[in-house]
């Protein structure tokens, strides 16, 4: 290109910008700055898409997934808190491969006299520690955990060989389970139960020393197939603890035998319910099926305070059967208080249904089944409707773990009944995050073994959403007008943890068990993440579709972290590859402001830089078509008389141009903006954000102007933007509704605010580390 050619084509580039050109160019090219590859595409990151999984991030022509129903006869031996059982599991091979061998899961070997689990973390001595742990840790013997194995067998009874790797069972069959090919194999084992509230274990009894009673329950209970998938092969990860479960669906008919004076519900359908309830029960179950406004007891606190002096030595089987679930979970005592409420979901009923001991009472026969309620219509709403018959919330201390259609939740009040707020909004929450589990992992199954975000961070960015239209829903549950207070979700929230010290906080994209706070890390900040992309980044609408159609293309199916990523692409048209790279597989933060403004005047001379330009290039004015200038107030270029003059008045150039160029309504039409500002904006945080930006006027008036991310696209620290205006300017808020988790929002305005703020000490903190 030749040089007259050049600068026309620059000059013309900038006439709408009205300055001289090197500005646009020297950001591009100032080192360090041009950093493209926050803009990158994930095509290194991401899987080759396949025939299995689609680039579109729906499941693919040739997606499978293994089938595995188990028939399981159950004991529970309450004197003892010990479990008996028997199963059978049939396996179906979908897959395209043929197996050699089977991975089955002993998940209770965790709590083995020999497990290694406690030995693989370090630590020196706290400042304090809780009783029951302490005396469990140094001054009794480790408990003896862990399932005991009668036998493996074939389906003719024969025994078959196995090899045990701490949680992992290798079955060792014969021949290779052929593609498309079915086997059935019996397992027999027994365990001692924990008391999960010494040890903290996702399952267990609760023993209540005034009355005599354990309230049980029971999960992991069983060994339980392994997932086989197109991704990870055999998903054989030992369970150390943290990283939760990857389950294939499958069919289970499951008897459980418990003391005759026991309350038992768990997964899946009552088989016998004529059998184990009483006439009375029947009556009120019938009552309930109708009861769309407020739960109905079918144990009433007064018949469960009877039952707890009882001590049966009969005993009663509790028939269940569920078909396509990816797990079995069962509570059972005779301490369970019981109530249920129908709720109306598109054209089915379901049943919200609540159990627990009246050390949970009063708060939770107010609360328990109004939570379930308003969690299975908030999610239905965002999803899909919920596809099972009932959704149990139990309570058990200190407790908040999920299985289908049945959870465990925490919020005991006082002896006297008396309950805090933190209690009553804590035991909601929990409840609300636990049913909500049913839709994410329970039926969109995702690999929580290896990716715990994937449950954790859907279902509570769904939780903060449940959690605030069911405040919304019930204003007398919380104070009228009031918001429900949250504790995740809002972007502020997630502030301390981000901008805190880099070298504890991992990337979402990480194992559970690698993580120093998965709280945060695989709970906290991926709901925000994903609040920020639907209220700010993407927009409700162009969310809600997407997340809703991620939900209905992965339900009852295998999805992985790309199958989530490119379906929200897939369904709205956004590219999200930045938001994906920086929030999920960076560990870097959210911090823009506006650094500096500078006011320009329309002015008829050309500027010092001009005139500098043209004499290195031996160019005139008569060289180009023509040029206005806008000349800088702070600057010799700035002629006083230019003040409150309208462009056209500052300059003949311009004039002649209208004069030449514009009809006269034309004219009439044309804004005169006086005042020109040059503002810059820079980003020393990591993550490209919208920039979101306020401008307020010397007569109070605001404008708000959001920039697309993409403004950060060829410069990763500072972009300039030019503001004409027939006002003047005087004030600027970026992220004036601190919606974008902006750690630090001192240097979010102009004039700059002189107070420093806590913000401020963060960051000292992270530049110090
Ligand atoms: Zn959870």
């Amino acid at each position: 290109m030749n040089k007259i050619k050049y600068c026309f084509a620059s000059l013309l580039f900038l006439f709408a910008a009205t300055v001289v050109a090197q500005d646009g160019e020297k950001e591009e090219k100032e080192p360090g700055h041009y950093n493209q590859s926050k803009f990158k595409q994930l095509y290194e990151e991401f899987s080759t898409p396949n025939t299995y999984r689609s680039a579109s991030g729906a499941p693919g022509p040739d997606y499978y997934q293994q089938q595995a129903d188990y028939k399981m006869d159950i004991e529970l031996d309450d004197k003892n808190s010990r479990l008996y059982g028997e199963e059978t599991i049939t396996y179906t091979n979908n897959s395209p491969d043929d197996l050699e061998f089977l991975w089955v899961q002993l998940d209770q070997n965790v709590r083995a006299k020999d497990s290694k689990s406690p030995l693989r973390n370090g630590g020196g001595v706290p400042i304090a520690s809780q009783a029951g742990g302490f005396v469990q840790t140094y001054m009794t013997e480790p408990f003896d955990g862990g399932f005991n194995i009668d036998y493996v067998r074939d389906a003719n009874g024969r025994p078959l060989s196995y090899t045990v790797n701490q949680t992992m069972m290798r079955i060792n069959i014969p021949q290779p389970l052929r593609s498309k090919e079915q086997i059935s194999f019996s397992i027999k084992w027994n365990y001692n139960i924990p008391d999960h509230t010494v040890n903290r274990a996702r399952s267990g009894f609760e023993y209540f020393p005034k009355d005599g009673n354990k309230a049980y329950v029971i999960a992991q209970f069983f060994p339980r197939m392994a997932v086989y998938s197109d991704v990870e092969g055999w998903q054989n990860h030992q369970f150390w603890g943290s990283g939760e479960f990857a389950l294939p669906f499958g069919d289970y008919e499951v008897n459980i035998t418990v003391p005759a004076d026991h309350i038992l519900d768990g997964t899946g359908e009552l088989q016998n319910r004529k059998e184990v309830f009483s006439k009375e029960m029947m009556k009120r179950y019938e009552q309930a099926k109708k009861s769309y406004d407020k739960p109905v007891l079918i144990v009433t606190q007064e018949e469960a305070e009877a039952a707890e002096k009882g001590f049966s030595e009969k005993k009663q089987t509790w028939r269940l059967k569920a078909k396509n679930v990816r797990d079995f979970g069962f509570a059972s005592s005779r301490k369970f208080i019981w109530d249920m409420q129908a709720v109306k979901l598109g054209s089915r009923d379901v049943m919200a249904v609540s159990m627990y001991p009246k050390e949970g009472n009063p708060l939770w026969e107010e609360l328990s089944t109004k939570a379930v309620v308003g969690t299975l219509k908030s999610y239905s709403e965002h999803t899909f409707d919920y596809p099972y018959h009932k959704a149990i919330s139990v309570h058990a201390k200190n407790q908040g773990m999920e299985y289908p259609m049945i959870c465990w939740n925490y919020g005991r009040p006082n002896e006297d009944g008396t309950y805090s707020d933190r209690v009553k909004y804590g035991m909601i929450s929990v409840i609300i995050h636990e049913i909500g589990h049913n839709f994410f992992p329970m039926i969109v199954n995702s690999d929580e073994r290896q990716w715990g975000w994937m449950d954790e961070g859907l279902d509570t960015f769904m939780q903060y959403i449940a959690e605030q239209e069911f405040g919304e829903a019930n204003p007398e549950v919380i104070a009228p007008n009031n918001k429900y207070p949250s504790r995740r979700g809002e972007p502020s929230k997630i502030v301390p943890y981000m901008s805190g010290d880099q070298s504890t906080i991992a990337p979402i994209m990480s194992n559970p068990e690698n993580v120093y706070k998965l709280g945060p890390n695989a709970y906290g900040k991926p709901a925000t993440a994903l609040n920020i992309l639907r209220e700010t980044v993407m927009g409700k609408e162009l969310f809600d579709h997407a997340f809703k159609t991620y939900a209905n293309r992965w339900k009852f199916k295998h999805p992985t972290p790309e199958d989530f990523f490119r379906t929200m692409e897939d369904a709205s048209a956004v590219d999200l590859d930045w938001y994906w790279r920086g929030w999920f597989y960076t560990t870097d933060y959210v911090d823009i402001g506006v650094k500096g403004v500078k006011k320009y005047y329309v002015s008829n001379k050309p500027t010092k830089q001009m005139e500098e330009y043209m004499a290195a290039r031996n160019l005139t004015e008569a060289d180009f078509p023509p040029l206005v200038y806008l000349a800088e107030e702070d600057s010799e270029d700035f002629d006083p008389e230019l003040k409150g003059k309208s462009p056209s008045e500052s300059s003949t150039t311009l004039k002649e141009y209208m004069m030449d160029n514009m009809t006269a309504e034309e004219r009439a039409e044309v804004k005169e903006p006086k005042y020109f500002y040059e503002v810059t904006f820079d980003k020393p945080g990591g993550i490209p954000m919208p920039l979101i930006v306020e401008y307020t006027y010397a007569d109070g008036s605001k404008e708000n102007v959001t920039y697309p991310p993409e403004i950060w696209r060829k410069n990763d620290a500072e972009v300039k933007r030019i503001i004409s205006s027939e006002k003047e300017l005087v004030g600027i808020l970026v992220d004036p509704k601190a919606e974008t988790a902006d750690i630090d929002p001192a240097n979010n305005s102009w004039p700059k605010k002189d107070e420093k703020s806590d913000f401020d000490s963060f960051k000292n903190n992270i530049k110090g580390k």
